[in-house]
């Protein structure tokens, strides 16, 4: 079966899976979510230019342009495993707590100064999404960089049988979907099955040093190449995040980033450390990292008025929430406000998890707070100066009422929360 589709699919190389973004002459896959089966979508797929619908429901075949399987969303899984088998260039696979898609982009910056990439598109890191980009790579490139997602212990396992990557990093172990994963112990377990794969197959490792459970980790390792203290395999020098990081190459040069955080030194220096290690000369790779330019909300600074906003309403865990208030302390600036809102999936550790980000404001002394949503009220019965609206609309009008100005302004919050609405009140 699996290679009778493969002939399919190196006839007609693209993917779909959306009938509201069917490529010409793709093979279309009908998946089932928890509210739709694309199997009814079928018919429409192949009216808008699908070449092949792989479909599990035998009621919808009509001709030969329907494909038949047991499963649909195996049957992408099992094709990108065997087209996996068939590429010879170096797979680099990389899962963490936080900073995947930041890391990911700034070495597929670095790596492109001197080849032909593929990285995974935006954050399509689950069981479909690395499926899709196993299946977007095609025999121009000479290297892939594969993010890797997971909520629960097993699916980090899962998907390397997928990508089965050859080289590998994890950026940062820290209490991220604390809920799926049972606690910290289980996020450790998750992450290192990517360590697992590699360790098995001869793999090449990079350890951000910095991490003292990585670290520990790395003791598994017949030769790690360790990240970004001095003595390491590639060394560089944190200098500030005044908002930007501004930091010193391993070859001497001070480069100036368009990246606010000192989180984010971390991960430019996962990217030149594997940027030396495929040997793309140092210059090009301080060059690709001065250049690049973050997108969506992660981390922006924005300027309104007379604020500077850092804007971070992306995603946020306790260990992100850490890293941004670390930062805003650290930032030189008279006046400096917090807008948080909750953090959600945190299990049973969230109240405790919550009232910890209280007691980083008050260790901070950042005076002014605004508190957003229903967990975040244990934020607040910590914190001393903080207010607390129920919602983002709330918030907004407080703010148009009484508007914050002169001030370094930093929002944050878990996506689903939207708390990146709160711009229009500036
Ligand atoms: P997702 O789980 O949504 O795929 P991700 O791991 O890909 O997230 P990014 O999208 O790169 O992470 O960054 C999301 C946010 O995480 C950033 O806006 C920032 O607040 C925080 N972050 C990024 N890098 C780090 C880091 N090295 N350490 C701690 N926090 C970080
Ligand atoms: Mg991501």
């Amino acid at each position: 079966m699996i290679e009778s589709l493969y002939q399919h699919y190196l006839r007609n190389p693209k993917i779909s899976t959306d009938t509201r973004k069917i490529e010409e002459g793709s093979l279309f896959f009908a998946l089932k979510g928890p509210n739709f089966d694309a199997n009814k979508f079928a018919d429409e797929a192949l009216n808008k230019g699908a070449a092949l619908c792989i479909v599990d429901d035998k009621s919808v075949v009509k001709d030969d342009r329907y494909f038949l399987v047991d499963d649909a969303l195996v049957a992408l899984q099992d094709l990108a495993r065997h087209h996996r088998k068939q590429l010879t260039i170096p797979i680099i696979g990389l899962t963490g707590s936080n900073g995947k898609t930041t890391s990911k982009e700034l070495l597929a910056c670095v790596l492109r100064q001197k080849f032909n990439v593929f990285a995974t598109k935006g954050n399509l890191n689950n069981h479909i999404g690395v499926a899709l980009s196993m299946l977007s790579i095609n025999s121009n490139h000479e290297i892939a960089v594969i993010e890797m997602g997971a909520n629960f212990v097993g699916d980090i396992a899962f998907l390397c049988t997928i990508s089965s990557p050859t080289h590998g990093y994890i950026t940062n172990i820290g209490k991220a979907h604390l809920e799926g994963f049972g606690g910290i112990e289980g996020v450790i377990r998750g992450k290192s099955e990517l360590y697992h794969h590699l360790i098995k197959h001869d793999g090449v490792v990079w350890i951000n040093s910095t991490n003292e459970i990585l670290s520990n980790m790395a003791k598994r390792f017949k030769n790690p190449l360790f990240y970004p203290k001095k003595g390491d395999y590639y060394h560089c020098e944190f200098i500030s995040a005044d908002p930007n990081v501004l930091f010193k190459a391993e070859n001497g040069e001070e480069v100036q980033t368009n990246l606010i955080g000192s989180y984010n030194f971390e991960n430019i220096a996962t990217a030149l450390c594997i940027g030396k290690y495929f040997d793309v000369p140092a210059t090009d790779a301080n060059k690709a990292i001065a250049d690049y330019i973050p997108e969506n909300n992660r981390s922006q600074v924005i300027k309104k008025g007379s604020n500077t906003i850092i804007l971070d309403a992306y995603n946020a865990n306790p260990t992100s929430m850490a890293k941004a208030l670390e930062n805003l302390n650290l930032i030189n600036a008279e006046n400096k406000v917090a807008i948080l809102g909750d953090m959600k999936e945190l299990g049973e550790d969230s109240e405790k998890e919550h009232k910890a980000i209280g007691d980083l404001l008050n260790e901070y002394q950042i005076k002014k707070v605004y508190l957003c949503g229903e967990l975040i009220k244990a934020t607040q019965q910590q914190a001393d100066h903080a207010k607390h609206y129920q919602s983002v609309q709330e918030l907004i009008d407080e703010l148009k009422a009484n508007p914050i100005t002169n001030s370094t302004v930093l929002i944050k919050a878990s996506r689903s929360i939207g708390l990146e609405r709160v711009l229009e009140a500036f």
